[in-house]
């Protein structure tokens, strides 16, 4: 499993470069080779790592929020999901650091917070990535 770079190789912006870019290559070929993904997924998915903007910690961090937020989704539609929730749920552990904070860190910005409380507070009223997304999906 290729786990997604910690939140404090995204924030500090050089090393991020390089260190985003090795984790875009391993996970292109780790998700080519995933027996456990649909063709669909992996073009999805594929396609989405060859899209990324490496120019800032904000840009790269926004890229990923609107993919787990779309694969988060994508069974909420009328009629049959291009996705099964399963495959979605495969795909998505790619897009989250090793040390991720059930609980404590945010979905979308990674931001770690001392408790659930917190962390919910933030979601609901500070996520600067979550709003970003929200005021560009209708
Ligand atoms: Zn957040």
């Amino acid at each position: 499993m290729v786990y997604f770079p910690e939140i404090e190789c995204i924030n500090s912006s050089n090393p991020a470069n390089s260190t985003i870019n090795k984790w875009i290559k391993q996970a292109s070929g780790d998700i080519q080779n995933n027996t456990k993904l649909s063709k669909k997924m992996k073009e999805y998915l594929v396609a989405q790592l060859e899209n990324i903007k490496v120019d800032s910690p904000t840009s790269i961090l926004l890229w990923r929020a609107k993919i787990i937020s779309y694969l988060d989704d994508v069974w909420d539609v009328m009629g049959d999901p291009i996705f099964d929730v399963d495959e979605c749920d495969d795909a998505v552990a790619y897009f989250y650091p090793k040390s991720f904070k059930q609980n404590r860190q945010c979905i979308y910005c990674l931001k770690i917070y001392n408790d659930n409380d917190e962390l919910q507070v933030h979601i609901n009223d500070n996520c600067n990535i979550l709003s970003i997304i929200d005021q560009a999906t209708p």
